[in-house]
């Protein structure tokens, strides 16, 4: 676990360095096979030795030592950031995301680049120009995107924490596949500055972690407004790490039963039922029905926004400035969205489909918000399936967009969500996702922690 990580490091019974090269060690024994780096950082020993003076002299940040896997959408100076697509394949990073050079300050050492569904866009990562990634967990089952990169690194042991973004599910969603917790933060609580927008009302960056802890550190090193991002939301500095283990006792959580007839795999529901059960009893929670209206219209509303959204971004990879044309180089998922997203902005539509879109994402977050008058998380399924076997031949795009069905919700209301292990179907881990109103980051990895340790029950 974590926290015995860094007192090992603080204390100096494990250096740096030895950490790194036992990460770079198993990366290049292992990702051959699971391909979920692209790009290792060739300066991380060297990086490494220098934190271990630093170390030694108790300069060091609270992220010393640890490795760091980063999304390829990420700017890391120096390194490719190729967002998984031969488009930006050669190019390199001209500077420090946010989140980058709030890691670095903390001393965290970043060993490289994840592999990504392309531009993000995905849900099983097969999408990335690279290469499928394997499941480490599930072998020969996609491990679920975008970010499947970063939540396959952790599984498979590569780093201690990785970064993704999440614009519709592609934090979570990966977490679950992989059997690790994955958060999306609040919509402003963490600068976008450096990520290549996916739909830029709804992306957010946040940490995939083996353990609760992770997500918390990470949090409180990546978190907070910045002058390079608008939409960041100024706030009070909230500490994720004080009293990240008070537990959630007397507060209210509320199981969405509809939930059940969107699962194709009942079987997840029942997890996700047998766990808030599970918190109900040993964590002194309040456990209620509620209804969440329009939540099965998620999807229907959420790729229309994007695609337009993710057009009008793509405008820029027009092969002058960033890498080759994005048209003549993309993945057909990408493609289809840039096609997509020009006809529906068309001007004889009048935004027709886009309006419609903005209405029932307004109406689901509104159904969201009202659902939280009455408690203080929600629990849902991270996915309504299990994951599929790489190489399956899914010719209709709906089927995988399905995969996002309860993941939508949370981007569409801003608020902050996470994936935490509940239990394993037929081998395939499987997340349980739990939701709170914007700003309370803080709570929900408490009650991420407390149901951490209550240990997976259902597997
Ligand atoms: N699967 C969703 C999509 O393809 C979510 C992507 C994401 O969150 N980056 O758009």
């Amino acid at each position: 676990m974590l926290p015995e990580v860094i007192g090992r490091i603080r204390s100096g019974s494990i250096s740096a360095e030895e950490r790194i090269r036992m990460f770079l060690e198993r990366i290049e024994l292992d990702n051959p096979h699971i391909n979920s780096v692209l790009h290792v950082n060739s300066n991380a020993i060297e990086e490494a030795k220098r934190i271990d003076e630093r170390i030694k002299t108790r300069q060091a940040g609270k992220l010393a030592g640890l490795g760091i896997i980063v999304k390829p959408n990420i700017s890391v100076k120096g390194l490719p950031i190729s967002c998984g697509s031969k488009v930006l394949e050669n190019y390199i990073g001209s500077f420090d995301a946010d989140v980058i050079s709030a890691i670095r300050r903390e001393d965290g050492i970043i060993l490289g680049m994840a592999n990504c569904d392309e531009f993000a866009s995905g849900s099983s990562g097969e999408n990335s120009a690279f290469g499928p990634t394997q499941n480490p967990t599930s072998p020969g089952r996609i491990p679920g995107g975008s970010s499947s990169g970063s939540a396959a690194s952790v599984a498979a042991g590569f780093c201690d924490i990785a970064l993704g973004s999440d614009t519709g599910g592609s934090i979570r969603n990966p977490a679950s596949h992989c059997g690790v917790f994955g958060f999306k933060p609040t919509y402003g609580l963490v600068s976008r500055h450096g990520l290549v927008d996916l739909s830029m009302s709804l992306d957010v960056i946040g940490p995939i972690c083996k353990d609760a802890y992770g997500i918390a550190l990470m949090m409180d090193v990546i978190s907070g407004s910045s002058e390079n991002d608008a939409k960041t939301i100024p706030h009070e500095r909230i500490d994720f790490l004080r009293g990240i283990d008070d537990g959630i006792k007397g507060k209210t959580v509320g199981l969405c039963s509809i939930a059940k007839e969107m699962c194709s795999e009942k079987r997840i529901y029942d997890v996700v039922e047998s766990t808030a059960e599970n918190m109900k009893k040993n964590l002194g929670v309040k456990l209620i029905d509620i209804d969440i209206p329009h939540i099965d219209l998620s999807v229907q509303a959420y790729y229309p926004l994007v695609y337009v959204e993710f057009f009008s971004g793509t405008r820029k990879f027009d092969g002058k400035k960033y890498g080759k044309p994005i048209e003549e180089f993309c993945g057909e998922e990408v493609l289809r969205r840039i096609l997509g997203g020009k006809e529906i902005s068309r001007a004889e539509y009048e935004g027709k489909y886009y309006r419609l879109a903005l209405k029932a994402k307004m109406a689901i977050k509104i159904a969201v918000e009202k659902a939280f008058e009455k408690v203080d998380f929600i629990v849902l399924p991270v996915t309504p399936k299990l994951p599929h076997r790489i190489g399956d031949k899914i010719t209709d795009p709906r089927v995988i967009y399905a995969y996002d069905a309860f993941t939508i919700p949370a981007n569409f209301a801003g608020i902050c969500a996470i994936s935490v292990p509940a239990g394993e179907i037929d081998g395939c881990p499987v997340g349980m996702q739990i939701l709170a109103k914007s700003f309370n980051d803080a709570t929900l990895l408490r009650a991420a922690r407390v149901i951490e340790r209550l240990g997976i029950k259902n597997a």
